[in-house]
């Protein structure tokens, strides 16, 4: 027996469309953990990068590897974040046409972290003059900002992103950035009132109680303690050994000022967060004659005050409702629990304005302006950053799931399209015979959700505004009555009559591309579909430095369709480029194609790959691009060194 490894047994391979038993996800699997074993937590399958999150500082983001990643063809070096980032670049340049990054992946795998090393990728790399500086700090600074209102301290990420974020980059001609524009969606407002067991509401309230000064906080009526405020201890978990909510606090408020924030501006948005902190205080009892009213004056006083409304107009508001009937107008008290209800409706809608109110500014702040950077009128492209939830599966799945789990359904779509159709087709266009590979196409699930009339939307958006007495079981009925049948949508009801033990009678299952979810109907009619129960789900491992936790990574190869994807590459070719392009790069390495050929491109290319030893069954000459199924040589660069 040997007594050392090659490389390639050491560190795995860097593109998995090269590993010999390609439909073993074991084997999959280890090559992962193999390459994880030396501080490789990047592997490609084409195009496509996969990362294991470390969760300990790398070596392998200082400027020196950002400049190694500029110019260079993805299969020229070892796989990185940078070099899908730099790969994008040139290709919106080179090609003038907008890009796109998907990051997919669950909660803790590191989607926000990425996408924040491209953006440093481009704030270093990219061209900047002296006003463009300015918009490249504001993009960067506006992380900071975004993360202290829609990031939170969960069970499984200390700082989890409760939002899902788009974030377009625009770039003129010379491939500076002039311009930037954030989409946000589906914030978590339900935190805002209650947090389950090991969580924290959003990072901005601790920030502000450790780091605001005195005077601050004075004038806001709040006291530096996080355990006085019942929105904050919930979760029994005010302090997180890895947050520094102080120094975080002093990151923002810098953050603000770089954006343009306005002292008065970050003076109304201090007083929205203090007076959420104030309505979660606000407690209801009974008055002398059984009514249910506000005990709590202090804090009555302070809402009137921060949110700039008549403290009489507010204690009505908090325990009072207005209903028309008959055409007349009334009013009648609130029960202490409507009252409760209504204080936390009003938590989750306050803060959840100010999240969007921010976002706009922030959009202010990034905007493209013609009139300064004149220069670059009418010609320039964008690069978009998706950093969104991956598949949620909970023990109680609800509305937020089902949302979630949706807009997963339509990236895997858009992943099928932008890749594995595409691959396709272009063996087509490019004359290329091949077997064409079957996949699992999940419009079918897409038009189960969203279909219209027919669809689980549509459904519910019906039953929400039909008259008389709409429940969450008439919904479930109507959804059986509909959709009973189709091969993606399983109820507790059995075609032979009989029940069916794996779904309850208050739930539907999805069947999924990726795998199977139960959701409850409960409460998605009364619109209390807010908060994930998630307190029975067990905390995981992710935070543990450089545990390689294969359940969660096996969990993630399936939920992201990773063996599907390589499937369908390795039974294509892993390796093309245009003629022209490749005689150039490598006609060095040919006598006969050295140092410039005169015939016909795909001569030369036949000829220089010829000379590099592919047999004929191993390369494919199309119209315009050669196609090599293993690019062996090419992948000369071992990554361990790279490392
Ligand atoms: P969520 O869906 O909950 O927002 P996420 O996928 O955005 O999760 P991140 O917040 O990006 O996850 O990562 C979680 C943590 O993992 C980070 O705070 C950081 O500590 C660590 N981490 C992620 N990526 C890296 C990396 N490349 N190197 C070192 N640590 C990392
Ligand atoms: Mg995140």
């Amino acid at each position: 027996m040997e007594s050392t490894l090659t490389a390639r047994d050491r560190v795995g391979v860097q593109d998995f469309v090269l590993l010999e038993n390609y439909t073993s996800e074991a084997a999959f699997i280890e090559n992962l953990r193999r390459r994880f074993g030396e501080n490789l937590i990047y592997t490609y399958i084409g195009s496509v990068l996969v990362s294991v999150n470390p969760n300990k500082d790398l070596e392998i983001y200082s400027k020196a590897h950002m400049e190694r990643y500029r110019g260079v063809s993805f299969y020229e070096i070892s796989p990185h974040i940078y070099a899908v980032s730099d790969n994008t670049y040139r290709a919106m340049r080179t090609e003038r046409r907008d890009q796109c990054i998907l990051i997919s992946g669950e909660s803790g795998a590191g989607k926000t972290e990425a996408s924040k090393k491209i953006l440093q990728y481009y704030a270093t790399t990219c061209p900047v003059t002296d006003h463009l500086s300015t918009l490249r700090d504001r993009l960067l600074q506006s992380n900071p900002v975004l993360e202290a209102f829609g990031n939170a301290k969960t069970l499984r990420n200390d700082n989890s992103s409760r939002f899902g974020k788009y974030m377009d980059v625009q770039f003129d001609f010379r491939g500076a950035p002039i311009g930037g524009h954030i989409l946000n969606y589906l914030l978590e407002k339900s935190r805002v009132v209650h947090q389950n067991h090991g969580e924290r509401n959003f990072h901005i309230f601790y920030q502000l109680l450790e780091g605001g000064e005195q005077d601050l906080l004075s004038k806001l009526g709040l006291e530096r303690n996080a355990q006085k405020y019942q929105y904050l201890v919930k979760g029994c978990c005010p302090r997180v050994s890895s947050i520094n909510d102080k120094n975080d606090w002093r990151t923002v408020r810098k953050a603000l000022t770089v954006i343009g924030f306005h002292e008065d501006e970050v003076e109304d948005l201090l007083n929205i967060i203090a007076s959420v902190l104030h309505l979660g205080n606000t407690q209801f009892g009974e008055g002398k004659n059984g009514e249910n009213q506000i005990t709590t004056e202090t804090q009555l006083k302070y809402l009137s005050k921060l949110l700039g409304v008549d403290g009489a107009a507010l204690r009505e508001a908090l325990t009072h409702k207005k209903i028309t009937a008959k055409g007349e107008e009334m009013i009648s008290p609130l029960s202490f629990e409507q009252a409760v209800a209504a204080r936390d409706a009003l938590a989750k809608a306050v803060y959840g304005r100010a999240f969007t109110w921010l976002v706009v500014k922030i959009n202010q702040s990034l905007a493209f302006k013609d009139d300064v950077y004149n220069s670059s009128k009418g010609s320039s492209s964008v690069i978009g950053l998706l950093d969104i939830y991956g598949f949620e599966v909970f023990q109680h799945n609800s509305f937020e799931q089902f949302c979630i789990n949706y807009c997963n359904e339509k990236l895997h779509q858009l992943f099928i399209e932008l890749t594995l159709k595409s691959e396709q087709e272009e063996y087509e266009a490019e004359g290329i015979t091949w077997e064409p590979v079957k996949y699992f196409d999940n419009k079918i699930i897409c038009d189960l959700v969203e279909g219209k009339h027919k669809g689980l939307i549509s459904i519910l958006d019906e039953e929400c505004l039909r008259p008389g007495e709409p429940s969450d079981i008439s919904f479930l009925e109507k959804l059986e009555d509909t959709l009973g049948g189709h091969a993606h949508f399983v109820t507790h009801k059995l075609s032979n009559g009989k029940t069916r033990k794996a779904v309850s009678r208050e739930e539907f299952k999805l069947i999924h591309y990726a795998g199977e979810v139960n959701y409850s109907v409960n409460g998605e009619l009364a619109n209390q579909s807010g908060n994930s129960v998630i307190s029975d789900m067990s905390p995981l491992c992710n935070h543990t430095p450089w545990r390689f936790d294969e359940a969660l990574v096996r969990h993630q190869v399936k939920y992201l369709g990773l063996m599907e994807n390589l499937r369908v590459r390795r039974a294509g070719f892993a390796y093309r480029r245009h003629y022209e392009t490749f005689l150039q790069r490598y006609k060095s390495l040919c006598p006969g194609t050295w140092p410039n050929w005169q015939g016909r491109l795909a001569d030369g290319v036949a000829t220089l790959v010829q000379h590099l030893g592919y047999k004929p069954e191993e390369y494919k000459l199309g119209k315009t691009k050669i196609f090599i199924r293993f690019p062996k040589t090419l992948f000369s660069t071992e990554d361990s060194l790279e490392a």
